[in-house]
């Protein structure tokens, strides 16, 4: 019988035994259901005190009292503890280990008192009444436990062996019958509990890890909408939650806070040249190193690509200064990803509230337009935002949406400046020249407009208007006169401009000798071989090819290696300083030697006084244009000019007999 018994407690133990492989948190979830209802614990303990110490009265047996007493207290000190559990887990949410192990200790104690007196009162007693509410009281123990402590199996099959068992052998041992059957049902029961606990068990913690799952995908799922996966700072969405917010709780209007808009300058050559895995470990670095920089003054987040955000409360206009100059100084340091030792730079924008805005969208906005003028200012440098920059950006739109209309509108005209031979005073070439008269702005200058139509991708439609229209009109002069028009240099990248070359001299019958395109110096920059192709296939075609502005650039002299040009004009500016500066005029005759050892015409640009006229026309620039000569006109006054000169009129260039230098 012992073996037996053995046997059958370690069949159970192995059975019942609880899961080690439960998580921590589950775990906790199940000790909190132990103390979940401190009411159940506190009915259990009244009821089951109250019996108890019914039964030792009836009994009349002192060693009854004592079990009845202890019932009763460990009932209490249960009760009391659920409670004080309760408030414990107000301060921390996970449960020290040692109330599992109260509980336990507490659980097993009291079913154990439960079965001893009721074994006892089966022995001690013929009265079937205390029978009655013995055996009852421990079948109802029993079959409330197997459910109230299903989160913990062992306890639940512990407390309810440790109650039925002396139960059942009291009944068994009683010595009739009906009570020996009742005893064999109560053993019985205990494993129907045991199964029954076992199978809650096994739902409440289905239950359990199925809602810890969903709260590991919530916790993944918002750290996905929150950071940046590439950088792991936060991205552009919760950075815009963040100012929101911010903005939102701001209770001091006047309190100062930054925005500081960063961007890398020219970030795409690093990926274009040394391929995207390295341009996003340079863009880890830089989010490591700006939370580095910041240093608890603000937050970072990706903006996306290669641009970040920097939030800073509490940050007045010098702190911002000295934040963006800690950032350009981390950034002077080398970068080393993946064997190579980056060097880069980065242009950043500041707008600061409440001078700026106070709103965090308004805000953003206008660091964003500080930005564009640290890039356009040359980069590797930071700029705050002024009101002045948001009038500029709204004429900017203002034109760049009038331009779009004026192309189909007709307000687009084109003038024309004469440019005169310095020896015979004829007009050797007319210089097209566009004009815009904006609806409500009035007149706009080109050198307003043409670089609004090159950002805006404009200028494309533009010049194909220009050159149509400028060859038409070329039609009606003397054929000894050529047209020239200006080519914005990232147009002598794209196959459209000979496309556009050849149709406007095809629908004007205009030949193509007659047709010279002006371009500057800038198309050497950023040059992939393509301008230089372009170029030539239109001279092989008959065009002619004049360097505009020559001597403004970075690459004069370059320029004039790498392409064939028909016409250097020299810049309006060397023209200026001749009288004045000596300098100038070393610059203005070396052009003209330059010239003519190369073969090719010259345009001395903004002749205003005769004494430029008479200095050029005696070193040898061999075309003359300015407002000394004409200033340009409009295509009638020209046609008007033309047959006066036809009739003999001079020409304004032509007064001054030529002086050639030695
Ligand atoms: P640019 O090609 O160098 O044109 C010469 C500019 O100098 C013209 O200014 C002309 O009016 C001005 N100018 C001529 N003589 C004198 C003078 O004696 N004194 C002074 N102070 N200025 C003189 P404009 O018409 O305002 O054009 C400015 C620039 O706008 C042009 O410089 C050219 O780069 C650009 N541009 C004009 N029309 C077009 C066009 O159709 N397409 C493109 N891409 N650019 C154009
Ligand atoms: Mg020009
Ligand atoms: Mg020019």
């Amino acid at each position: 019988m012992p073996n037996l018994l053995r046997l059958l407690y370690a069949k159970m133990r192995a059975h019942y035994a609880p899961s080690t492989r439960q998580s921590a948190e589950v775990r906790d979830s199940l000790v909190k259901a132990l103390y979940a209802s401190p009411a159940s614990l506190m009915s259990g303990a009244v009821s089951g005190g109250a019996i108890s110490l019914v039964l030792a009265w009836g009994t009349a047996v002192p060693a009854m009292w004592v079990i009845a007493g202890l019932a009763v207290f460990v009932g209490v000190s249960r009760s009391i503890s659920s409670v004080y559990f309760q408030r414990q887990l107000a301060d921390s949410d996970s449960p020290a280990p040692i109330w599992g192990q109260a509980y336990e200790l507490g659980a097993w104690l009291y079913a154990g008192l439960l079965g001893l007196q009721a074994f006892a009162s089966l022995l001690l007693t013929r009265d079937a009444t205390l029978h009655v509410l013995a055996v009852g009281m421990v079948a109802s123990y029993a079959g409330g436990i197997s459910g109230r402590n299903a989160g913990r199996v062992h306890v639940a099959v512990g407390q309810t062996c440790l109650s039925l068992l002396p139960t059942s052998l009291g009944l068994m041992l009683y010595g009739d019958v009906g009570y020996f059957i009742l005893g064999l049902l109560c053993f019985l029961m205990i494993f129907a509990m045991g199964e029954i606990t076992k199978t809650t068990h096994r739902i409440v913690l289905q239950a359990l890890e199925g809602k810890q799952e969903k709260s590991q995908l919530a916790i993944k799922f918002e750290r996905l909408a929150r950071y940046d996966s590439l950088t792991g700072v936060e991205n552009r969405m919760a950075m815009q939650m963040r100012l929101r917010e911010m903005f939102f709780s701001r209770v001091n209007d006047t309190a100062p806070m930054a925005i500081l808009w960063l961007d890398l300058d020219r970030f795409k050559e690093i990926n274009d040249t040394l391929g995207h895995i390295v341009g996003d470990q340079l863009l880890c670095q830089l989010a490591e190193r700006l939370n580095e920089t910041l240093d608890g003054r603000g937050h970072v987040a990706r903006f996306g690509g290669d641009e970040f955000i920097l939030i800073c409360p509490d940050t007045g206009r010098a702190q911002a200064e000295g934040i963006a100059q800690d950032v350009m100084h981390m950034l002077s340091g080398d970068f080393s990803v993946m064997g190579y030792h980056l060097a880069v730079t980065a242009s950043v924008g500041i707008a600061m509230a409440p001078d700026d805005g106070i709103d965090g969208d308004i805000l953003l906005q206008h660091a964003d337009l500080a930005l564009y003028l640290a890039k356009r200012e040359g980069r590797n440098r930071f700029a705050f935002f002024d009101w002045s920059m948001k009038e500029r950006q709204e004429r900017v739109y203002e034109l760049e949406t009038g331009l779009r209309a004026a192309l189909t509108d007709g307000s687009l005209r084109l003038h024309y400046q004469p440019i005169f031979d310095a020896i015979s005073g004829r007009i050797s070439i007319c210089e097209a020249l566009m004009r815009w008269n904006h609806p409500f702005l009035g007149p706009v200058s080109p050198s307003e407009f043409i670089p609004i139509a090159e950002s805006s991708g404009l200028i494309e439609p533009m010049t194909e208007w220009a050159l149509k229209q400028a060859c038409a009109d070329a039609m009606q002069w003397p054929d000894d006169i050529r047209v020239a028009v200006n080519i914005s240099p990232a147009l002598i990248k794209t196959d459209g401009l000979s496309r556009a070359v050849m149709s406007a001299l095809l629908t004007s019958g205009l030949k193509a000798r007659r047709l010279e395109l002006e371009v500057t110096e800038s198309i050497l920059l950023e040059d992939d071989g393509r301008s230089h192709m372009i170029l030539g296939e239109l001279r092989r075609i008959g065009l002619r090819l004049a360097l505009d502005d020559f001597g403004t650039g970075y690459s004069s002299l370059a320029s004039l290696r790498v392409h064939d040009f028909d016409t250097i004009k020299v810049d309006q500016s060397f023209v200026r300083g001749i009288h004045e500066n000596p300098r100038d005029r070393a610059i203005a005759q070396s052009v003209a030697f330059l010239a003519r050892q190369l073969g090719v015409e010259t345009v001395a640009e903004g002749i205003e006084t005769q004494e430029q006229l008479d200095y050029v026309r005696d070193i040898g620039l061999t075309n003359v244009q300015g407002f000394a000569l004409s200033r340009p006109i409009p295509m009638d006054e020209l046609l008007k000019l033309m047959d006066g000169f036809r009739a003999g009129l001079d020409s304004p260039a032509a007064n001054i007999p030529a002086r050639k230098i030695a």
